[in-house]
């Protein structure tokens, strides 16, 4: 149930704190503000925006008050910094312990952190959780396998925290290697990217581990802000530290509960740098109703893409998580792809596609991809299939959709 006054409390301290939420909200007066309508006349607010507030336009709090600062990754343009009060580094922790115990994580736990540490908020995130919760963290950082698999055997790790490239380059290595049988993994709290049920099946079968994924931003805290439960129906957030809507990320309408759109996030307690109804840009929507756990907090589906990897082709609009469905739907497929968009001799944009195959016939298998794209998608589009493992792996996130037209 949403509470308004926290809201309200949530958008009075933002306005009246926030040197960026002073210049965006001027001329209004949150006091004023009377119900769910009028706070969703309230702007949004964007990444694009909160790198013009670069470096400490964010801060809310008296500088003495801050205990750390994250950065987003900032792979286009300026950075952004968030800086951290005491009392969001620890509610930061406590919704990521939520989070574990949710998955089942308990203190008997050992558990290997493979996220990066540093300005980014994931490795030390997890570990905070992990620490609060009281289960043993083993803070690996991302990379060196060699290292990774002797400590996963060496200590017996029973969970693994990784984004799905990594844990699927680790589930290879695992196979590869004869390990399954030695090691002692039994859940995967898996975050920071999109990815399929082909990926996740894999990476369960070959670990022989229960998935979660793990929701989260650096605008936001970081990872830890929702989690898959023991039903997997959908991923519980912590409405008692965040506000979410879903939008129609063309129009801004705030979409009804079930509708897929754009999760817009306010946080209610956040003191360093408070957002209100900031875009994440991930595409997801609220499930309705009551979770089969049981449990109440409210939940977000997966994520399904992102508005900016939307491609847009022809005229048509393509998530990634669709070509997902199709490659799943199709047999004969790892989960494995890219897909790349360019012109042909006649300036038509033409899409092409490369997907990895254990079948003996590729070709027919390329065939049947072609035929359910048009089908679903209504475009054609050229497949071929390459041998398992042909397509670059990537221990960070990786890249699927190459857009070649602006070259
Ligand atoms: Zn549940």
């Amino acid at each position: 149930m949403l509470d308004f006054q926290k809201l309200k409390k949530a958008v009075v301290y933002a306005a009246g704190s926030s040197q960026f939420y002073r210049g965006r909200l001027r001329g209004f007066d949150p006091r004023e503000l009377r119900g769910l309508d009028d706070f969703t006349r309230l702007p949004f607010s964007d990444k694009y925006d909160l790198r013009h507030a670069y470096p400490l336009g964010l801060l809310a709090a008296p500088p003495e008050e801050i205990v750390r600062v994250h950065s987003s990754s900032g792979t286009t343009g300026q950075a952004v910094i968030i800086p951290y009060t005491r009392q969001d580094v620890e509610d930061w922790a406590t919704m990521f312990a939520r989070c574990f115990a949710l998955a089942g994580v308990t203190r008997a736990d050992r558990v290997q952190i493979t996220p990066g540490y540093g300005l980014w908020t994931a490795g030390i995130g997890f570990q905070a959780g992990c620490e609060k919760l009281g289960a043993m963290a083993v803070p690996t950082g991302p990379g060196n396998t060699e290292k990774q698999l002797q400590l996963m055997l060496d200590l017996q790790s029973t969970v693994i925290c990784a984004t799905a490239s990594y844990a699927l380059l680790l589930a290879e290595e695992v196979q590869k290697r004869g390990l399954a049988d030695k090691i002692n993994l039994k859940r995967g709290v898996i975050g920071s990217e999109r990815w399929g049920e082909l990926m996740r099946r894999r990476i369960a079968e070959q670990l022989r581990i229960e998935l979660f994924d793990i929701y989260g931003l650096t605008e936001i805290y970081g990872p830890g802000i929702a989690i898959d439960c023991p039903s997997h129906a959908g991923m519980h957030y912590w409405d008692d530290f965040i506000y979410c809507e879903v939008i129609d990320p063309a129009t801004g309408r705030v979409l009804p509960e079930g509708e897929t759109g754009e999760i817009v996030v306010t946080t209610l307690r956040k003191e360093g740098a408070p957002l209100l109804r900031y875009r994440t840009h991930d595409i997801s929507r609220l499930i309705p109703g009551q979770c089969p756990c049981g449990r109440s907090y409210p939940r977000l589906d997966r994520i399904v893409g992102r508005t900016d990897d939307m491609i847009k082709v022809k005229g048509v609009n393509i998530y990634p998580g669709q070509i997902e469905d199709i490659l799943r739907q199709t047999p004969g497929l790892s989960s494995e792809y890219y897909i790349e968009i360019d012109y042909d001799e006649n300036g038509k944009e033409r899409l092409s596609m490369r997907a990895e195959s254990a079948a003996a016939d590729r070709a027919a298998v390329s065939r049947a991809v072609e035929r359910t794209f048009r089908a679903k998608i209504g475009l054609r589009v050229r497949c071929e299939c390459v041998g398992l493992g042909e397509l670059p792996r990537s221990e960070k996130k990786t890249r699927r959709v190459f857009d070649k037209r602006a070259e």
